[in-house]
């Protein structure tokens, strides 16, 4: 199967168990908006407090806020983003497409990555043993003339993007003789820029001067609080707020299901310190957020960094951590080291003081700012895709199984009386209201067992509990583990024990501490 196909069937998957819908469905949809089910409610909960209770939580230094969406719109002008939060657009005159220009073009070079790749691949097979990958990708002709397009490409991209220079762009885009997916013509309009920010309008006031935005990031939230949380919660730098919130941007094409979307959430932290400290902060940081991520278990091999060679002008450092999503490695988190950019702008912009009174060095200054901004759908998305997995078992039946990490998956227990009679489904009912206060159970009594075994297996519950006759004379059950579907009999009066071990999110952070 293709990662397309996969891909499909696991978007079907969502659908069909109540993870993900189509935002507005009977009325056709609505681009890129969805809607969480279910089932995607209880995952994105269970991400949610994975991250809180990380930054949270476990460290004394971070507090959490929750600010409004909207926001005074000088906040907007002082961040950057009205002057700046754009994206080059372009169209292809014969499919009537929009496509983002530097989406384009990052394309074209995932494409040449691509051939090269397989150049390596047929390079491998042919020498077998003998063969020297790094040699051959620095003596092949064809990998060498690849590699020397991508490098060409890429330098005047970010030349362009960083000049803003739009008809650079639309050159780059002819030179590199790229054609629309669709139309599979080279007939392309100029290049525009398009401002994401949604805006309306705040109460009756109209024109101008009521204008305001979505917030299209929930950083500056946090900006604008630094002094409230610090004077009321006493904190000394080093320290972090987080956050997590809706944030909107009105994207010009939207593709890959939940990755970009126009209305989605972020989780974002800023991590305030020590003009001068900042990049040991930065190294801390990039260094914690990974091991959050690995902690999952979905493969160490599935992320990558990818460090910033072109930087905002504003910032220092700044790195991605990549997934290797079903279409490709793309970005999951950002994590950059802002300098006193943020803090000095509103500063600025607002004619407040947002400094910090250093008892220890007896100075005043503006922090330095260490931000780590990672959206909620993009992790359920990486979160769905790693689990997904199609099996044949040893019977040669079909299964899907969705593998989450216990501590996320959305039902933790299914109770299931083997049969709806007999007082069965009274003790199975026990069950359930000894372990429903601190876990989501699934009660069952329909269909034959194996069929609700599969069940449990889409939605991912990681243990099952059947009730059968013998239960009522020695009281134990039994518990089928849903990745190894391995079955034994406990005592019923060791089950709550057992789920602990299972999916208490606390062993998951310990593993991060
Ligand atoms: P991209 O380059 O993919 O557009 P970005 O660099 O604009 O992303 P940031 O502004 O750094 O993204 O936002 C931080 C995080 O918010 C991203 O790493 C991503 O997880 C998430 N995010 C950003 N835009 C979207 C979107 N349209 N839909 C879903 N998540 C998003």
């Amino acid at each position: 199967m293709t990662q397309e196909e996969l891909f499909k069937n696991l978007i079907a998957h969502t659908k069909e168990y109540g993870f993900i819908f189509p935002s507005s469905e009977i009325y056709d949809g609505l681009g890129a908006v969805y809607d969480y089910g279910q089932l995607g409610s209880e995952l994105k909960n269970n991400i949610k407090r994975y991250w809180w209770d990380s930054m949270v939580r476990l460290n004394e230094n971070i507090v959490g806020i929750d600010s409004a969406i909207f926001m005074h719109p000088k906040i907007w002008e002082a961040s950057g983003h009205v002057g700046a939060f754009n994206d080059p657009l372009i169209d292809n005159k014969d499919s009537k497409k929009r496509y983002r220009a530097d989406v384009l073009l990052e394309d074209y070079i995932a494409k040449l990555e691509e051939k090269i790749n397989k150049d390596v691949e047929k390079g491998r097979k042919k020498f077998g043993e003998a063969f020297d990958e790094e040699q051959f990708r620095a003596t092949n002709p064809n990998v060498l003339r690849n590699a020397k397009k991508i490098e060409a490409c890429r330098e005047r991209m970010v030349a362009a993007l960083n000049a803003n220079d739009l008809d650079a762009l639309k050159q780059l885009i002819l030179d590199c003789e790229i054609v629309c997916p669709i139309s599979g013509t080279k007939n392309w309009t100029d290049v525009r820029q398009f401002n994401l920010m949604f805006s309306t309008q705040l109460g009756s006031v109209s024109g101008e001067s009521g204008t305001i935005y979505l917030r299209p990031e929930t950083a500056q939230g946090i900006f604008v609080n630094f002094l409230n949380v610090q004077k009321t919660g006493r904190m000394k730098v080093p320290f972090g707020i987080a956050q997590i919130g809706k944030a909107f941007r009105n994207e010009i094409v939207a593709r890959q299901f939940i990755f970009r979307m126009r209305e989605f959430e972020q989780m974002e932290m800023q991590f305030f310190v020590r003009p001068g400290e900042e990049l040991k902060w930065f190294a801390k940081w990039k260094e914690t957020r990974l091991a959050w991520h690995k902690a999952l278990g979905i493969g160490d091999e599935k992320y990558r960094y990818h460090d910033h060679e072109k930087l905002a002008h504003y910032a220092n450092a700044a790195t991605d951590i990549e997934f290797d999503f079903p279409f490709g490695f793309k970005e999951l988190e950002g994590i950059h080291s802002r300098t006193d950019f943020d803090l000095g702008r509103h500063q600025e912009f607002s004619g407040k003081k947002l400094q910090y009174f250093d008892p220890e060095t007896n100075e005043s200054y503006v922090p330095y700012v260490i931000e780590t901004s990672i959206g909620v759908d993009r992790t359920v998305l990486a979160v769905l895709s790693g689990a997904y997995a199609q099996e044949t078992l040893e019977n040669g039946e079909e299964r899907v199984v969705m593998k989450f990490h216990p501590a996320l998956a959305p039902v933790k227990v299914a109770v299931l009386p083997l049969v709806k009679k007999d007082g069965l489904p009274e003790l199975a009912r026990e069950i359930m209201s000894s372990l429903k206060y601190e876990y989501n159970c699934q009660y069952d009594e329909k269909d034959s067992i194996g069929k609700r075994y599969r069940r449990q297996d889409a939605i991912g519950t990681p243990l099952c509990v059947t009730i059968d006759h013998e239960s009522l004379n020695d009281r134990c059950v039994t518990l089928r583990d849903r990745d190894t579907m391995q079955q034994e009999r406990v005592p019923i009066e060791k089950l709550a024990e057992i789920v602990d071990k299972k999916v208490n999110l606390k062993y998951l952070l310990e593993k991060v501490r």
